[in-house]
């Protein structure tokens, strides 16, 4: 008999979306397990927000709470209905045979009958020494509407890098703070929409920098500024600013799918119309990974909720179980009736 380990429902990732869709798996006793990923580089578990501070906007806390704060309270709330977690990475997937097959780093390859897909997104940075530094708390930040309400942003001049649809509704959103807001463009011409760059360049307090790639983010405890390199003299200047924000886009954690579930043209993962479910009946993607506009830390939270309930729903249409369950040569048998351990 093939004793492979079956699971009801594996959730891949641990961000907001990953922990509230196992909150809802867990109460719904469907015993789920959460591939909580491990650090990689800058990445690691809990998602984006173990890499900031404050958090003023996530509801429920009006006092704020720190990002590992909050990811910490959400993992011990999921822990708390049986949630079972794995600190491993998912390196690959089959989504091509049910179960579905769920390969971790080190660990052996297990199967699931539902797999939820909460794997986030990272933002893009320019690669400077002292950016990351500085981007816990220090006045660098990939996200305006996270961060621009802050006081440490409040009447300062402050930096835009990107020429994007996201750099233009970043500086927008900057303007209800900052004394006045710089655009630092790498180019003479925006890539962002016409609607976009027009309302940009006719907006009072912001200013266009063309040609200019920031070369240093300089400030020790804090940004103090940075140095700008022109892209077509090559000359090299200064440029005193309170805050920087990097907008030069996002890139989904999709590469371990390998194309097995469909992408939209920007790479996050395809759902249906206000669903989760994805391109595989039986798969359900949450978060960042589908969404490219809000990447809120409580829209992740939301549509975590919706794929545990989609979850349940769709085992429960095709009458698959609560609890894990063996794989068996006769096919998926609950482990509680197996007689063998899980
Ligand atoms: P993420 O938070 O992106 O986490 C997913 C995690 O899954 C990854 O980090 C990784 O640990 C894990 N993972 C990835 N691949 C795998 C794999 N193959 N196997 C297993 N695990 C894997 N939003 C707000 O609402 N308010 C804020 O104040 C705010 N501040 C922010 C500040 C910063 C600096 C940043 C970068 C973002 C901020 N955001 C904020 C946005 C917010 O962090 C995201 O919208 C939110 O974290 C997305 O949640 P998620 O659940 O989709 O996944
Ligand atoms: P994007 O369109 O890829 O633009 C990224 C911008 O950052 C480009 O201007 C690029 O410069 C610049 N850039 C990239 N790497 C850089 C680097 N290392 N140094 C300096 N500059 C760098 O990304 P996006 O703005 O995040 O938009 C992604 C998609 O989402 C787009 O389709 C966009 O339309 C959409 N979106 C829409 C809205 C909206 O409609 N309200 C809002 C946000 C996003 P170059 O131009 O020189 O390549």
């Amino acid at each position: 008999m093939n004793q492979r380990h079956t699971e009801a429902l594996a959730i891949v990732g641990s961000g907001p979306a990953a922990w509230t869709a196992a909150i809802y798996a867990a109460r719904a006793n469907l015993n789920p397990v959460v591939f909580e990923g491990e650090p990689v580089g800058t990445d690691i578990p809990g998602g984006q927000l173990m890499s900031t501070t404050d958090i003023e906007n996530f509801p429920g806390f009006p006092e704020a709470v720190t990002g590992p704060q909050l990811m910490e309270r959400l993992r011990n709330q999921a822990l708390r209905f049986g949630t079972r977690v794995e600190s491993e990475l998912i390196k690959s997937v089959d989504f091509g045979t049910h179960p579905f097959r769920l390969t971790p780093n080190y660990s052996p390859e297990i199967g699931a009958l539902a797999v939820i897909v909460a794997t986030g997104a990272k933002a893009k940075w320019l690669g400077l020494p002292n950016e990351l530094r500085l981007a816990q708390g220090g006045g660098v930040s990939a996200c305006a509407v996270c961060d621009g309400a802050l006081p440490a942003y409040r009447n300062k001049v402050l930096g835009v890098v990107g020429g994007g649809d996201t750099a233009m509704e970043e500086a927008l959103y900057l303007t209800k703070f900052a004394s006045e807001v710089l655009v630092i463009h790498r180019r003479h011409e925006f890539r962002a929409s016409k609607v976009m760059a027009g309302r940009v360049l006719s907006h009072p307090k912001i200013r266009v920098l063309w040609n200019k790639q920031v070369v240093e983010v300089l400030g020790y405890d804090a940004i103090s500024g940075v140095r700008l390199e022109d892209t077509a003299s090559g000359e090299i200047s200064g440029l005193d600013l309170g805050g920087l924000f990097v907008a030069i886009g996002h890139e989904p954690n999709t590469g371990f799918l390998s194309g097995q579930l469909d992408l939209t043209p920007h790479g996050y993962i395809k759902v249906a119309p206000w669903r989760t479910a994805t391109s595989v009946p039986g798969v359900f993607a949450a978060g960042d990974v589908i969404d490219d506009y809000y990447r809120q830390a409580i829209t992740s939270a939301g549509t975590g909720c919706m794929a545990a309930l989609d979850a349940e729903r769709w085992l429960a249409h095709h009458g698959l179980g609560e609890s894990p369950v063996l794989e068996t040569a006769e096919g998926p048998v609950p482990a509680s009736t197996s007689g063998a351990e899980p």
